[in-house]
């Protein structure tokens, strides 16, 4: 597949400087073959039903080990990405690596639903769905298994586009969430118009919300929001306990952060999960048990 992206862009364009160490005066470069432009991985964080402790997804989040910078930070790898068609090659190449991952944890007994990040200019037209309805056949992968995050920068750009887009996927079986809500151009338009399944409560409200009341109460209400349309509240950047047990007095329905889990490779994540023991919202730890 000639639109198979196997290697990360330039890594030069990423802070538009030149590489600062010269191929000829590195030494470690001559012992690499020419052109290695590193690794691009998935890494995946698992999502745990408040209520119940069970994990019932996870959030694919792309990763690049440079060669020599070791692990670069996503966001930039993403906006420098947008800004070319390198965009839609790593989007690509993600939707293809997280349903091909599905199917063997399938395989395997796990029944997850996993969450992709899409950009604004990858639902500007209908070959991403058409990519995932082939992906998702050829696999043998359930739809519902699969879950889009979008951002509302995405609905600004070219809401009559993506809504199309969003549709159709959302026909097909595939969940939508309004990733990072409450920041940029949160409208409760969206939340009313767009065919969604989920809402995730921005990670800035919820690292704050134990010790600034102002975050606490956008918290909650967008929980309350969400879930009186129906919708299922997700909340990322879950850091510590008494946030979690915040959350769950509140009525979220899953979380999501370093307090169970960061992200990981996905061989990991099998064996987390077989150490993973739920706690209980209002107990200690369940090893009382
Ligand atoms: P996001 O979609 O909002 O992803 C959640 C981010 O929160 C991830 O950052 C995750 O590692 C981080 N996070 C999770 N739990 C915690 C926590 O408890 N505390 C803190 N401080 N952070 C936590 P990450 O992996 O660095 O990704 C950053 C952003 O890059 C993502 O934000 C998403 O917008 C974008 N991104 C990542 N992978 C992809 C991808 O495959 N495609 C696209 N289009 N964007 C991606
Ligand atoms: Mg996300
Ligand atoms: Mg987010
Ligand atoms: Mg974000």
């Amino acid at each position: 597949d000639p639109a198979r992206l196997d290697g990360p862009p330039d890594p030069a364009r990423l802070d538009g400087q030149p590489d600062p160490v010269p191929s000829d005066a590195d030494p470690e470069r001559g012992a690499e073959p020419a052109g290695d432009a590193g690794e691009i991985m998935m890494y995946y964080q698992p999502q745990i039903a408040i209520a119940t402790g069970e994990m019932v997804g996870v959030e694919a989040l792309l990763r690049w080990r440079h060669p020599r910078r070791g692990m670069v930070d996503p966001e930039e790898l993403i906006r420098v990405a947008e800004q070319s068609a390198v965009m839609r090659l790593l989007t690509r190449r993600v939707v293809d690596d997280v349903v091909e991952q599905l199917a063997k944890w399938s395989a395997a007994g796990l029944s997850l639903r996993a969450a992709v990040n899409v950009s604004v200019r990858d639902l500007h037209t209908g070959e991403i769905a058409d990519q995932i309805a082939d992906r998702l056949t050829r696999y043998g992968v359930a739809p519902e298994r699969l879950q889009l995050e979008i951002t509302e920068g995405a609905l600004m750009a070219d809401p009559r586009r993506v809504l199309t887009t969003i549709t159709r996927l959302h026909r097909i079986g595939v969940g939508i969430a309004l990733d990072d809500f409450g920041t940029g151009y949160s409208s409760l338009q969206h939340l009313r118009r767009l065919p969604l399944s989920e809402v995730k409560v921005d990670r800035s409200f919820v690292l704050g919300m134990t010790d600034d009341t102002d975050d606490a109460a956008i918290v909650r209400s967008t929980i309350e929001l969400s879930k009186a349309l129906g919708l299922r509240v997700v909340a990322e950047g879950v850091e510590d306990e008494r946030t979690w047990r915040m959350l769950h007095a509140a009525g979220c329905d899953v979380a999501q952060g370093w307090f169970y889990a960061r992200p990981m490779p996905a061989e990991e994540l099998v064996a987390w999960l077989a150490r993973y023991r739920p706690l209980r919202p209002l107990g200690g730890h369940d090893d009382a048990d």
